[in-house]
């Protein structure tokens, strides 16, 4: 049985699958015998012990792969844990009622979400499941379940309704060779954590665990976004061929990993690698990246309880700049709203998200959160090459306002005597079709243009970039999206800046090789493409890429721009990045 969703993380997995469920800890109201109530409470005690410790080890595990931001929310679980009234309540209830501890404690803790759950502020409605997971962890450990988060001993595939990214950030990467939700986007951010940690993941398979039996075989598509139940023999072949395949692609590609992307006739790329959370920046060395093209910044004030401090954010930076140095690091300023949204940060509902508070909107409404990002930025800024870019700008009006922000956070820097760069060249992200159209009069105050195809095909288009429905449709190919693109390079040129893509676009082989032949300066995608699409660009010239592009921006529909990209590729480049990646052949 075939499942289709969305793929989230490259890679492809096959083995028995695991289904990833909440357990339901059963509790019984048993009493205590008089002369055990003492025992009763020193076994509470140990299990509020046994649990503090697992959750200290869990953030520095966190801390130390991921990010702190990542840790926080451990951080507030060890909050709940310690707060010294859960402890006298239970105590209490344990000697007075001569109630077990497991009931004691539940029955807090039920007390606790309810009186949570009932409040108006959203932000203390959502600490209601940090309480909840909380419980679960001392129960387990009362009741002698000690295993966090439910952990299969052989290799598996994972299938679960939902699954919270700290715990994909806890995922034995040697185990789990794939996994499944029913839920979320590819910009959700499990999705975000599994491509970082380089486990295959297909997200939004509605209707899955419905059908997915503990043991039977699994394969997941982390390309196309599929999943395989029960597979017959000749699809497990087909998949481990492309698991061999994909690794011996991996290991040849190493040997170009310290080379420029240059074309045969000597026509020079600079390809950068777009990473979300700062313990990416070593896969970024590791395939070779010449810089990050875009950072990702907001997944900072992601999944948190409460805004990041500029210092925390300061660290971050600088440690990213520091480790790619003398490498370019390219800051994307906050991009909140749409589905990446901050519950703290008072968010509402919005009809139409995408078109709503987002983006450098919704950083101007916010310029006090805003202030403290730049002002990090810039101090980071002395500790390594950095630049920076706003996200979904509409009009000349957002990016001088963002500006005069950044203008401000110099001043204020320079007053305090505090060291920044403040020859930061500041650059805007080209996304938004009025952006396309004003390009020109944008390229006066920026330095550069980087253009996110993602939201450049859903506004250009009118095709919201995460409806499963209109996947077919969905097409930066499409002429318009590429007639949008030579605008934005030519208005770049002639205003003497650079212009890249940093879109999900500039990772596929074929398409780079058409924003190559446009005339596009820098690209940057995805670790997991970079080697693929320096050695596409290694394969070509550049007059051939250019003799391409021409004829491609001649086609009237996107299935005739593909022709031409299949007629011409199809003969230039090595015949691994040509093949789908569906196709194992
Ligand atoms: C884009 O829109 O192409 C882009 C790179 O930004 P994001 O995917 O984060 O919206
Ligand atoms: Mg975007």
């Amino acid at each position: 049985m075939k499942f289709t969703g969305i793929a989230a993380s490259p890679g492809v997995g096959v083995g028995p699958i695991f289904r990833y469920e909440h357990e339901e800890l059963a509790v019984r109201d048993t009493t205590v015998p008089e002369g055990a109530v003492e025992r009763e409470i020193e076994r509470f005690h140990a299990a509020l012990a046994a649990s503090h410790a697992d959750l200290s080890s869990i953030r520095d595990r966190i801390a130390r792969e991921l990010s702190e931001a990542e840790a926080e929310i451990y951080e507030a679980h060890l909050m709940i844990l310690d707060d010294p009234e859960l402890k006298r309540a239970v105590e209490r209830r344990i000697r007075r009622e001569r109630r077990n501890a497991a009931w004691a404690f539940r029955t807090h803790m039920a007390g606790v979400a309810t009186r949570l759950n009932s409040v108006e502020a959203e932000h203390l409605r959502r600490k209601s499941a940090d309480i909840l997971d909380v419980e679960r962890r001392v129960l387990r450990h009362l009741l002698g379940e000690h295993r966090t988060p439910q952990t299969p001993d052989q290799a598996c595939v994972l299938v679960a309704h939902d699954i919270a990214p700290s715990d994909v950030a806890l995922l034995d990467r040697d185990r789990v060779v794939g996994f499944v939700t029913e839920v979320g986007s590819r910009s959700s951010h499990c999705a975000i954590v599994a491509r970082g940690r380089g486990i295959p993941a297909v997200v939004s398979c509605r209707g899955i665990l419905q059908q997915a039996r503990n043991g039977a075989i699994g394969a997941v598509d982390g390309f196309l976004g599929t999943v395989e139940l029960d597979p017959d023999e000749e699809t497990v072949t087909f998949f481990a061929a492309r698991r061999r395949r994909i690794e011996e692609e991996d290991r040849s590609l190493l040997t170009i990993q310290a080379e420029p992307a240059v074309t045969l006739d000597g026509h020079r790329m600079e390809l950068g690698a777009n990473i979300e959370l700062p313990g990416e920046v070593d896969r970024a060395l590791s395939v070779g990246a010449d810089g990050v093209g875009l950072f990702r910044t907001e997944f900072f004030y992601l999944n948190r309880l409460q805004l990041p401090s500029e210092e925390e954010q300061y660290q971050a930076y600088r440690d990213v700049l520091e480790r790619m140095n003398p490498r370019p690091v390219i800051l994307r300023t906050m991009d909140l709203g749409g589905d990446k949204v901050a519950s703290y940060l008072g968010a509402v509902h919005e009809n139409n998200p995408f078109l709503g508070r987002r983006g450098i909107r919704f950083a101007l409404e916010f310029p006090d959160v805003f202030r403290a990002q730049l002002r990090a930025i810039y101090r980071a800024s002395v500790h390594g090459k950095a630049r920076m870019m706003f996200p979904m700008v509409s009009n000349r009006d957002e990016l001088r306002r963002a500006i005069e922000l950044c203008g401000a956070a110099r001043a204020e820097l320079r007053r305090a005597g505090v060291p920044h760069d403040p020859d930061l060249e500041i650059g805007l992200m080209i996304e938004t079709p009025s952006a396309v159209w004003m390009a020109d009069v944008l390229a006066r105050d920026a330095s550069f243009f980087s253009i996110g195809t993602n939201d450049l095909t859903q506004y250009t288009l009118a095709m919201d970039r995460d409806n499963e429905r209109l996947a077919h449709l969905y097409e930066p190919l499409d002429p318009a999206v590429l007639r949008s693109i030579r605008h934005t390079i030519e208005t770049g040129h002639a205003a003497g800046h650079w212009v890249g893509v940093c879109g999900e676009m500039a990772g596929d082989p074929k398409n780079a090789i058409l924003l190559l032949g446009m005339g596009v300066d820098e690209l940057s995608m995805a670790c997991f493409d970079l080697p693929r699409v320096k050695s596409a660009i290694r394969s070509v010239r550049f007059d051939a890429a250019q003799a391409m592009a021409r004829e491609a921006l001649e086609q009237p529909t996107a299935d005739e721009v593909k022709r031409v990209l299949h007629r011409y590729v199809d003969t230039l480049l090595p015949s691994y990045l040509v093949a789908k990646k569906a196709n194992p052949a």
